[in-house]
Order: C-alpha cells, then structure tokens, then sequence
C-alpha cells in the first residue's frame, strides 16, 4: 500500500518537532478554490503531524497589507486611484465591509471553518501596527546591501540602485509603490521617504511601511518561528522568491528556512487554471453551495500537491460526490478529509438528482420520492442541504442530458410508439404492484424479453410516455420514485394512445 503524500511529509518531520505549519493568502480577489488547496494542503499535513503525535500548530496569515497591483477585472473603474495602496487602506469595493481586504477576507475565513480548518489567523497590517516586525525591519534596513547582492545572485536579476528593502506609504497618496526612501533613524524607528506625487516625510516602522515581498515572507520565518509552509509554483522557479527567501533567512536572519511543500494549480476544465486576477475563478464559497465540505477537502487532499488537478464541475463532481459517499475512495485520504460526520450518506448524488427534479424543488415532494424509491429519510436536514446543493448544481453546471421535466399530461409522440412497445407498458402497469427499485427495473427487462424488444428502445418508450424525451434518469429508481397510481394511469394511458 503506498502511503499517503501528508504522511510522507509528516514522516520525514517527525523528529524536528514541534513544527509550525504556515499559510498565507493575499486577500485581493475572490479566494477560489485553487487557493484553497493552499490551506487544505497545510491542514492535511497538520492533521497528519498530530496523528503521529508530534506537537504542531496552523497558522494563516492573512497578506492585508500588499498593495493592490492593478485594476482587476472585478473592480470598478473608479478604483483605478488605489493601485499601490495597501489592501488594508482600500475601502470595499462594494460598500459592505470595513475595507477592501475585508471584503476579500472575511468569506474565505467563513470557509476555512465550515471546511474544519481552524489556524491561527494573523492580519499583516496588524502585525505591521504592533510592531511585530520592528526588529525584521532595522536588521533589513542595515543589511540593505546584503539583501541586494543575494536578490542579483540568486534572481539573477539587476537591482536598482535606489531599492530598498522597506517601502513607505505615503502620507500624501497612500501609495507604497511611489516612495523613494532616503534614510533612516533607528532609534526613533523611522523612515524618510519622497513620493513621485511630490510629497516628501517622515514614516514611523509601525505600520507606516512595509518590507518589500521577498524580504517580508523570510523576516516572518524567524518571528512565527515557521518550519514548514506549503506555496503555489510561481514561487518556486528557480531564483523565485524561495530561492532568494532561504538565502535571506539563512544569512541575514540567522533563521533556516522551513520545509517547503510546492503545490499545483487547479485548472478549471475547458478554461484553465484559476487566478483571482483574471476572474477565471469558482470561489470557495459557490463550490460550498453544491458540494459538501468534506468532498472539496477530499478533492484537493487526495491529490499528490505537485499533480495538477482539473477541475470538472459537470459530472466528474457528481462522481467525486458518490466516490466519498460510498467510502469507494483511498482510506487515508477520506481519514484526512473527514470533518466529523462519520457516517456515509446514504442517497446517491445522481439519484438526488432525479428526486430533487420530480419533487421541482419542494421539501416534501423530494422527502416522499426518495422514501418511495426506498431510501432512509430520517437525516432530513442533511438530505434537505444536499437536495439544495443539486439544485445549484442543476442550475449552474449540470449537462443537458441529468435535467428532464415530468410532463403533466401524456405527450403526443407516444402514439408514434409501436404496437409492441405500447403493449409493453401496458404490461408494465400491470406487475407494479408492491415492488420496489430494483425490482421495477428488473421488470422492465422481462417485458421486454418477453416482447423481443430491445431494452434500450423499451427504456426510451417509457421516458417519452413520462418526459417527452427519449432519455432519462435510471429507469426502476425513476419510476419508482414517483407516486404508484400515477405511474400505473400512465403507462395504461400509453399502451392505449392511438
Ligand atoms: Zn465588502
Ligand atoms: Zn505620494
């Protein structure tokens, strides 16, 4: 049996516990799902460390103090004024929240715990506030030099001469990506900086600045004393910021650099992978209307890290659903993706599909077509949130051929059927009685053998006697699902038409 890729992780770490596991996103778009496997990826570790018994913690820290880098598909035109800020300064897009990383960061923590993941959550701009980073910042500061000859070596890249380590926000524009620093007093812990807008000042190091990306992500390590961070592959190209992290951390920080687990993108079948930046995204919380929390977890963590996953939202889903729903899937990674409810449910997702369909979205009508096809309906609140999850499902992804309507009255092309067929419901209607699923749809092959029809033109005889249309979902679960006096005055109805 191989081993699961958390414990194999979990493994080779076991002996330099206690470990510090860390996570980091930045707030400037929907989150999606392919952010999430960022989490997802940490948390499964994190879990997997715990299992062996070694001491461990999950932290997230939230990127609130990034600037916004451009104007984003999703953002008004009006925003154009606050690229370079902060997304901490920004205010929301929308008007709802606090600010623009709040707008960002509050749906994606709600996720985190309704997908059972439950870090340590940090806020940059806070952390920049309370002077957490104020040693990190004065050490960069004087070693500016330092920096600047590891970022040309590893990055292989020019560094101007003007950089600096720690940008300032300018009090005249709020912008960080416009100042020019021009000194600094270590002991007032202060900065001075000109903007191109024209302004010149002094900013304080608590929160009035902040340390450039590829010092900012090592000058962490040593604070939250992180040994092991997982990150998407854009930061793992060779001279990427990594590269020039461990360096930094190493030689400037006197800090080793943690365990680093490099993770693939998520492409979106048909559109490809998943940037907040492009608009190319299924947030978390839209994948959390259709699927249950436990199948994105089980998506994501099933999945070596470095495998790209594509993501079919069609019925690729509705397998994945049914694969952790019948424990058909790899133990270990079901084990990982659990979030407590132990035990399986029971109605298959296609035939919640067909049952959510007849009953056209009622509560009731749903509950009576699953008990009538035999199904348990005793956990009535999680069949009802997943009959939800089907119809958003229905809605936004499902394939022409799952959606059918259940025609009120006998359609008109039944009467083009042949004799044999009509004779066949006819005959149908007739051994109904007291039956259930799997033995309707047994029934529906012996009156077709003894008709010398063929099952398939049989099958589709009875979906146009109920659809109008010459497929449908699988035939004894249908039938069944449906009210008995019913289904029998339709079939006789169909093997009279003429
Ligand atoms: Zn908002
Ligand atoms: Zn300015």
């Amino acid at each position: 049996m191989t081993i699961h890729w958390a414990d194999v992780i979990a493994q080779r770490l076991e002996k330099s516990g206690p470990h510090t596991i860390a996570t980091g996103i930045t707030p400037s778009g929907p989150v999606h799902i392919g952010n999430m496997r960022e989490v997802m990826t940490a948390d499964a570790v994190y879990r997997a460390l715990l299992d062996r018994g070694v001491e461990a913690r999950l932290i997230y820290i939230a990127d609130t103090f990034d600037r916004l880098r451009r104007l984003y598909p999703f953002l008004p035109q009006s925003f154009q004024e606050h690229i370079g800020k902060p997304l901490s300064e920004i205010p929301c897009p929308t008007g709802c929240c606090k600010s623009y990383a709040d707008h960002f960061l509050t749906p994606f923590l709600e996720s985190m715990e309704r997908l059972d993941i439950k870090p340590e959550v940090y806020r940059a701009d806070q952390l920049y506030r309370e002077g957490v980073y104020l040693d990190a910042i004065k050490t960069a500061l004087q070693k500016r030099d330092e920096i600047a000859r590891i970022l040309r070596e590893v990055s292989g890249r020019d560094v101007p001469e003007a950089w600096s380590p720690f940008d300032a926000i300018c009090q005249c524009c709020g912008r960080t990506n416009t100042t020019r620093l021009l000194g600094f007093d270590l002991e007032k812990e202060t900065v001075d900086y000109e903007c191109q807008c024209g302004c010149r000042g002094t900013a304080s190091m608590r929160g009035e600045g902040k340390l450039v990306w590829r010092v900012d992500w090592p000058a962490r390590w040593p604070i939250f004393k992180i040994t092991v961070e997982p990150f998407g592959k854009d930061h793992a190209t060779a001279g990427g910021s990594y590269d020039t992290g461990k360096r930094i951390s190493e030689e400037i920080y006197g800090y080793p650099a943690p365990y680093p687990i490099v993770y693939e993108w998520i492409h979106l079948k048909g559109v490809g992978a998943m940037h907040s930046s492009t608009g190319i995204v299924i947030t978390i919380q839209e994948m959390l209307e259709v699927v249950p929390p436990e199948v994105l977890r089980y998506l994501i963590i099933r999945n070596k890290p470095e495998k790209h996953i594509e993501f079919d939202p069609a019925m690729p889903l509705i397998n994945l659903v049914d694969e952790y729903d019948q424990r058909k899937g790899d133990p270990r990674s079901m084990e990982l993706s659990s979030i407590g409810h132990e035990t399986p449910f029971e109605v298959p997702f296609r035939h919640m599909v067909t049952a959510v369909q007849i009953g056209r979205g009622d509560d009731i009508l749903i509950l009576k077509a699953l008990d009538r096809s035999g199904y348990d309906i005793s956990r009535r609140q999680e069949i009802l949130s997943r009959a939800r999850n089907v119809l958003v499902w229905l809605e936004r992804y499902a394939p022409g051929f799952v959606k059918f309507q259940l025609r009120e009255d006998l359609p008109a092309a039944v009467k083009n059927l042949s004799g044999e067929e009509r004779r066949g419901m006819g005959l149908l209607a007739e051994r109904l009685e007291g039956k259930g699923a799997q033995e309707i749809h047994d029934q529906v092959y012996a009156v077709a053998e003894e008709l010398a029809l063929a099952p398939k033109k049989f099958f589709q005889a009875i979906y146009l006697a109920f659809l109008g249309d010459r497929q449908g979902p699988k035939v004894g679960w249908f039938l069944a699902s449906l009210d008995r006096d019913f289904v029998k005055e339709r079939l006789m109805e169909a093997s009279g038409a003429e």
